[in-house]
């Protein structure tokens, strides 16, 4: 049985012309979850949040929300509904008025519409500003309204796209407290479509990461972070240096990685390996130390400090090593501070094997 609210993509594509936006995509949300959508510009993601709330029809496969196929139905009949990046509320309508206005489309009486728009309003906290005019509102409070307004349609789904992305620093961290806040009170699936990468770890039960149009990795946020399938991910969400090599030896467990460069690194045999094997693997930033002198001979990687960053709870210090990718490293702020780093300096960065994730490919591209 199917909860109310779960979303199925069965192999859904989407082609403008000859070009494919999005495909293939089988994915599961499940009901009652918070969901991100996160991926670089043009990777698909609002063409397929608008294939779910039905602004467009998929070139080829099905959506099943709540169990039902609703692959080709309209906008308003699918129990969604869409809270747009601008907001688009009616200048011309007070707050109660634009909150209301979609129970007035489906003939609701004045009394009860009116009633139901306070309620709303209540819930996003906007009740005493229910005369007002859009444009006597705040950033926030907009959002706000926009939501109260999405909402009100009682939807099993509400899909936002960047719903964040018009408001300052401050007010995001606060509205992204906010909409977590009411994801949790209603109980209903959210689909949160985000360019950044904290708000998405922050918030989702599950994160979609996409590029080129297909999903290159749904997981819950530890999962993507911690633990990225391929150097595209780890890259695409930060955190994490990818360091790459061929497997110069194999030992039971474990085996030895080593770089162009000479470097040599030991980390756990994950699958069937043999020397010779490209590999790629991730390195948390925050998991690596740097030393003066190495303790170890396996898992250092010299480097030359070429930019440092104060982040007030880290530090961020860039080396570059033989590797292609900037090499960062996190560094706790008090160590950081009793030993200060400046550009020029040359270091070494050491880490445990234990702190290292394998990667599938080992390049750059994604899907490889
Ligand atoms: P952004 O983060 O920049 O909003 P996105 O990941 O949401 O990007 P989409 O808006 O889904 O990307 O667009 C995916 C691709 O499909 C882009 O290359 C875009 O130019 C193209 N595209 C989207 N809508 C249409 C359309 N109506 N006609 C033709 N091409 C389109």
């Amino acid at each position: 049985m199917s909860k109310p609210g779960e979303i199925v993509l069965e192999e859904i594509t989407k082609s403008f012309g000859n070009f494919q936006a999005v495909g293939v995509v089988d994915q599961v949300i499940e009901g009652g979850s918070y969901c991100c959508m996160i991926g670089p510009s043009g990777c698909g993601k609002s063409t397929l949040l608008r294939m779910i709330a039905g602004h467009e029809t998929p070139t080829s496969g099905r959506i099943l929300i709540g169990g039902n196929d609703v692959t080709t139905m309209r906008t308003g009949e699918r129990g969604t509904a869409l809270m747009f990046q601008d907001y688009a509320l009616f200048p011309h309508l007070n707050l109660k008025d634009n909150v209301a206005f979609s129970l007035k489309i489906h003939g609701v009486a004045k009394a009860t519409r009116q009633e139901q728009a306070m309620e709303m309003l209540e819930r996003v906290e906007l009740a005493e500003l229910a005369d007002r005019m859009p444009s006597e509102l705040s950033g926030g409070q907009r959002q706000r309204v926009a939501l109260a307004r999405a909402l009100i349609t009682n939807p099993q789904v509400l899909l936002l796209d960047e719903p964040l992305s018009a408001l300052d620093e401050f007010l995001r961290l606060k509205m992204r407290v906010e909409l977590k806040r009411l994801q949790d009170d209603l109980g209903i699936t959210f689909i949160h479509v985000t360019h950044t990468q904290p708000e998405a770890i922050a918030l989702a039960d599950k994160v979609i990461v996409m590029d080129h149009g297909i999903i290159e990795q749904a997981d819950h946020p530890r999962v993507i972070y911690d633990q990225p399938h391929s150097p595209y991910i780890a890259r695409f969400m930060g955190g994490q240096n990818v360091v790459t090599g061929t497997i110069a030896a194999t030992k039971d467990s474990h085996v030895v990685a080593e770089t162009e460069g000479g470097a040599r690194f030991n980390l756990p045999a994950k699958r069937e390996m043999s020397v010779g094997d490209p590999i790629s693997f991730a390195v948390r930033r925050d998991k690596i130390r740097i030393v003066s002198k190495a303790e170890q001979d396996m898992n250092t990687l010299q480097g030359e400090v070429i930019n440092v960053e104060y982040q007030g709870t880290f530090v961020k210090v860039g080396l570059k090593t033989a590797q292609d990718d900037e090499f960062i490293v996190y560094m706790d702020d008090h160590e950081y501070f009793e030993n200060p780093l400046k550009a020029g300096d040359a270091v070494i960065s050491e880490w445990s094997s234990d702190d290292v994730c394998h990667l599938l490919g080992s390049n750059n591209s994604s899907g490889d």
